[in-house]
């Protein structure tokens, strides 16, 4: 059955138009790998340059996996790293640099490194909450999460076909936020982009994984190809290509994100509906917000 989503954000093209939070955002991005923020970038993007918000980021894995995507990087590092023991051994460092240097773009402020393995492609969700140090990581997770009250915690979409590490990070993020006090919580937002006028994915949840439900016909939206500037010729995928272009060990995120794309956050069941109005007036200053 075809959804209609209801979208409750207005993209504004006025400029002018003021709107302000009352309050500095403040938002968690829990990811799998070095590169997944980007997903997320413009949202983060403005977020930091734009509303005077704080985006912190905690990292799963240590992206070693990536060494199959390493052959251009080998020109770069000078290292064989498409070669899995080469790779497995330079990559955890390299990718961490490259992350900051992309997180730098943004204004991502701190990172929290979870360390777990990379350790290869695998759909299957639960054979990567086996491989991984689960218990710790929730405990971790659940107490920055606590300690540095997030408004909003950004997450990938756990969709069925998705990598087992991009669903695990975000079923670990998800299970950290549910298991503390309702008052307290962050938002739990997931996100994916799609192409500009296509039709984005149609998620409910996660097959097996009742926690990662989502509200049904509530989505917020991005459009990254918002133009702006000097006779309207720059447009917001400029900042995403920047970040990926920060990732040069890998290559496979800049061939995903060709074209404009719109960011798409999606609104977890285990929210609520107490914190649909303070989302969608977040979306809306997030779509009003432009550079000067
Ligand atoms: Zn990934």
């Amino acid at each position: 059955m075809k959804k209609l989503f209801l979208l409750f954000l207005v993209s504004y093209s006025v400029q002018g138009i003021s709107q302000e939070l009352d309050y500095q955002p403040k938002i968690l991005l829990v990811t799998a790998h070095p590169d997944d923020d980007a997903l997320f970038s413009v949202t983060v993007w403005k977020t930091t340059k734009l509303l005077g918000g704080i985006v912190d980021l905690a990292l799963m894995t240590n992206g070693e996996g990536g060494y199959k995507y390493s052959t251009l990087g080998n020109y770069v590092y000078g290292k064989e790293l498409d070669q899995e023991e080469t790779g497995r051994d330079y990559l955890p460092g390299i990718r961490k640099k490259e992350l900051m240097a992309g997180g730098d773009v943004v204004g991502i402020r701190n990172y929290f490194f979870f360390d777990q393995q990379d350790f290869y492609y695998t759909q299957d969700v639960e054979e990567t909450l086996e491989k991984w140090d689960t218990p710790p990581i929730l405990e971790r997770l659940t107490s920055i999460i606590e300690k540095e009250k997030y408004d909003f915690v950004f997450m990938m979409l756990p969709f069925n076909g998705n990598h087992g590490h991009h669903n695990v990070a975000t079923i670990m993020a998800l299970q950290a936020i549910e298991s503390m006090d309702p008052d307290n919580r962050p938002i739990a937002l997931p996100s994916w982009n799609k192409r500009e006028g296509q039709e984005g994915l149609d998620f409910e949840m996660l097959e097996g994984y009742p926690i990662t439900k989502v509200l049904p016909n509530v989505i917020f939206e991005f459009d990254r190809n918002q133009k702006f500037g000097f006779d309207d010729r720059l447009d917001y995928n400029i900042i995403t290509n920047w970040v990926i272009a920060e990732h040069k060990s890998q290559g496979t995120m800049q061939l995903l994100m060709q074209g404009g794309r719109v960011e798409q956050y999606w609104y977890a069941e285990i929210n609520g509906t107490d914190g649909l109005d303070k989302t969608r007036q977040f979306f809306e200053v997030i779509n009003a917000a432009q550079p000067d």
